[in-house]
């Protein structure tokens, strides 16, 4: 059973999401992505992602620059280029939230998941036509039949399952051969099930347990490309361990006082595991 939570522990509210902006370039500073992966600025001048002008870039900019909200006082956007015209090192944004307190890991999410958005809802996805922007709101609006298309949010469980002082861990195999870390059951909400139902359902499909108890703990936004991921910890109840091996290719149980390999601190899935450790 883990301690109570005090949700004031992680909400955020640091960064604040504008909504209502016409696009174009009225940013005080700006995140700045080609090929995916983030623009560093070698003029260091408080974060080193972020750049105060876009002068070196306009001729490059792939798409018009969204003003997505305000970072320490300061407005900020995000832009895509189509080709780098300076020389500059990039980082992917995995990197930079790894190293991000809470307050610019909610800017990035939110700016790269407004910069998907755009593009993915470029066109209506009943009529096929062109899409604009909605003041006020972050929808793309179709010309020609009205249809809103607002930022996908895709729900998603994560959960630490427990029994006594063991933890079940497992490893995927989308994290490559190679790769020795260690992580959670987890998986989408299906259409018409509940946060608690899918966290079930997984753990049942993926390792043939049952769970007893059931505790909400906190969320993550998570932007590759747009989940919300719902953390809990269930407490195992019945069942033989048996992999479900197209996901898994590896799943056990490890005392919490001698764990293998883990995820980085900043994912839901390192601090679910810190939070009931
Ligand atoms: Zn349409």
């Amino acid at each position: 059973m883990p301690p109570d939570h005090d949700l004031t522990d992680v909400v955020d509210v640091n960064y604040l999401p504008l909504q209502g902006l016409q696009p174009g370039l009225r940013g005080q500073c700006w995140l700045v992505l080609f090929e995916g992966q983030v623009v560093l600025n070698d003029e260091v001048s408080g974060e080193n992602f972020l750049w105060y002008s876009l002068d070196k870039f306009l001729l490059a900019i792939k798409q018009e620059a969204i003003v997505t909200g305000y970072l320490h006082d300061r407005a900020v956007g995000i832009v895509e280029l189509s080709r780098l015209t300076v020389e500059a090192g990039t980082a992917s944004v995995r990197a930079l939230m790894s190293v991000s307190d809470s307050t610019v890991y909610s800017f990035l999410s939110h700016g790269l998941q407004i910069l998907t958005s755009r593009k993915e809802y470029a066109f209506c996805g009943c009529c096929g036509h062109q899409t604009q922007e909605k003041a006020g709101e972050w929808a793309m609006v179709c010309v020609q039949c009205g249809h809103h298309a607002y930022p996908r949010i895709s729900p998603c469980i994560i959960v630490l399952v427990t029994r006594g002082d063991e933890m079940l861990l497992v490893r995927h195999h989308r994290h490559g051969k190679e790769s020795t870390m260690h992580t959670l059951v987890a998986g989408f909400v299906e259409p018409g099930e509940s946060a608690e139902e899918a966290v079930h359902r997984e753990v049942l499909e993926e390792t043939g347990l049952t769970l007893g108890k059931l505790h909400y703990c906190f969320s993550q936004s998570w932007p590759f490309p747009h989940s919300l991921m719902m953390g809990f910890h269930g407490e195992y109840k019945a069942g033989e361990l048996v992999l479900e091996e197209k996901e898994l290719c590896f799943g056990g149980w490890f005392h919490r006082d001698n764990p293998p390999d883990l995820p980085p601190e900043f994912t839901i899935a390192r601090k679910l595991l810190d939070f009931i450790r």
